[in-house]
């Protein structure tokens, strides 16, 4: 015989868990409590097993409210409906236990019937939610990578071929592989290894937007699709900032100095299909191994010209604006531009790039002020205080141009910035 689920009644009246035992005994398993703390101790031994909880508000030691407090914070518990015992005039007490998370209510003195209803009420209610979760659980756990939570293989290859075959706008592709992770196995562990893996996962969840699929393709090996994007400049610059992150950003990526190489296939003008945007991004990557990994390489593109080459001018953007971001990298066709959001993160250059840079870009137009205290912090930064600077000013905003004169910009690019100005000034400044 299938064995009957659990109900406890707690509640400190005799007469009331008689009435209620008889009401119920012959569908449930009965345990009782006579305070809210015996309450609570039954709920931690049968956990789960307990199918609802028949709760006094008013009991001593520790109360019904005290007993709903606790169930916040106990995931057990709180998957378990409660249905609150009152007398019929406690509405005040009443309403604390809605908001305290209370399914229901029976009121004293009992009605066979009344009550019935209600509790059968809940538990159908209580069983058609338990149903949708469980469902979502399923789904979740189909479609992710346990191990990081992204989604996986199937469902990546899913997603980007449907999403292929419905839009016609700039897409990208990219695989991204650890580098050398055998070594961070061998040298650190396989559980290390693992925490790795996450990071990489949780860095390129929080780095592209939420509308991008991002998914776990092999051990060491992920996968983004970026998605309808304005322009191929904005897909490179966001994947040599992303690839940055590793390369200038060691305390990221802790506890070993892991880089990622990354291979990117872009889809337009040709539309594409997921094999062939899935072979060239997984070539340009084998080329990004090959040229020495910790880089990108996109197909198509022979060689991505190396960063640290002294041949190559380095410049450095101070920007928290998307658009100057991608309008500036596009204007610097034959230099290359590092970017940082914020006066801080220049210390992650400073190592490498102490004494390369040749310009250094200030952007100072979205600030609500003339940009004075970005200014001063900017030009604080010890290792960049020989190295020239421009201003982004807003167009027309004198009061700008004039803090940037004043402490010594070389030029100023009025925001928003025209392309066709930017490229000459840049080609004369270089
Ligand atoms: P390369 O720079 O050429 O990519 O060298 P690599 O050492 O990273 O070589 P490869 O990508 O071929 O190796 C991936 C390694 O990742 C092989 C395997 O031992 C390890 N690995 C695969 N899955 C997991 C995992 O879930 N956890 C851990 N810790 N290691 C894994
Ligand atoms: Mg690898």
């Amino acid at each position: 015989m299938h064995e009957k689920y659990k109900m406890l009644i707690a509640d400190d009246l005799d007469i009331d868990r008689d009435i209620l035992r008889e009401i119920f005994e012959d569908d449930f398993d009965i345990l009782e409590a006579t305070n809210g703390k015996e309450c609570m101790d039954l709920i931690r031994q049968y956990g789960s097993e307990i199918r609802i909880v028949l709760l006094d508000i008013q009991m001593p030691v520790a109360s019904g409210i005290d007993v709903l407090q606790a169930r916040h914070t106990d995931p057990v518990f709180s998957s378990i409906p409660v249905v609150v015992i009152t007398i019929n005039d406690d509405t005040r007490s009443l309403m604390e236990t809605f908001r305290l998370g209370a399914t229901d209510y029976i009121t004293k003195p009992f009605i066979e019937e009344i009550i019935r209803y209600r509790i059968d009420n809940v538990l159908s209610t209580h069983q058609i939610e338990e149903v949708v979760r469980e469902r979502e659980t399923f789904r979740i756990k189909a479609e992710r990578d346990l191990m990081t939570g992204i989604y996986n293989k199937v469902t990546t290859e899913h997603l980007i071929s449907n999403l292929l075959a419905t839009n016609d706008l700039i897409c990208a592709m990219l695989i991204i592989d650890i580098d050398d992770f055998k070594q961070v196995n061998d040298v650190h562990g396989h559980l290390i290894g693992d925490q790795v893996i996450c990071t990489v996962a949780d860095l390129l969840s929080r780095y592209f937007r939420k509308t991008d699929v991002i998914g776990r393709i092999g051990g060491d090996e992920f996968l983004v699709f970026m998605l309808n994007l304005p322009s191929k400049e904005l897909a490179r610059q966001k994947v040599e900032d992303f690839s940055n992150l590793f390369r200038y950003k060691p305390d990221l990526t802790a506890p070993a100095n892991v880089t990622v190489s990354i291979g990117m296939a872009i889809s337009q003008p040709c539309p594409s299909t997921y094999e062939t945007l899935f072979r060239q991004a997984d070539e340009a990557l084998y080329n990004a191994k090959r040229n020495g990994k910790g880089q990108y390489t996109e197909y198509g593109i022979e060689k991505a010209p190396d960063m640290t080459s002294p041949e190559i001018l380095v410049s450095l953007l101070l920007s928290s604006s998307r658009d100057v971001r991608s309008l500036l990298s596009k204007a610097n066709e034959k230099t290359r531009l590092l970017t940082i959001f914020s006066p801080k993160e220049a210390q992650y250059f400073k190592k490498e790039f102490s004494g390369k840079i040749h310009l250094f870009y200030i952007d100072i137009s979205t600030g609500s002020d003339n940009g004075d205290a970005l200014l001063e912090q900017a030009l604080d930064i010890d290792w960049l205080q020989d190295v020239p600077f421009i201003a982004i000013c807003r167009e027309g905003d004198m009061a700008q141009y004039a803090a940037a004169i004043e402490r010594g910009a070389v030029d100023i690019l009025p925001a928003p910035i025209d392309m066709t100005f930017a490229k000459r000034r840049i080609l004369h400044l270089s």
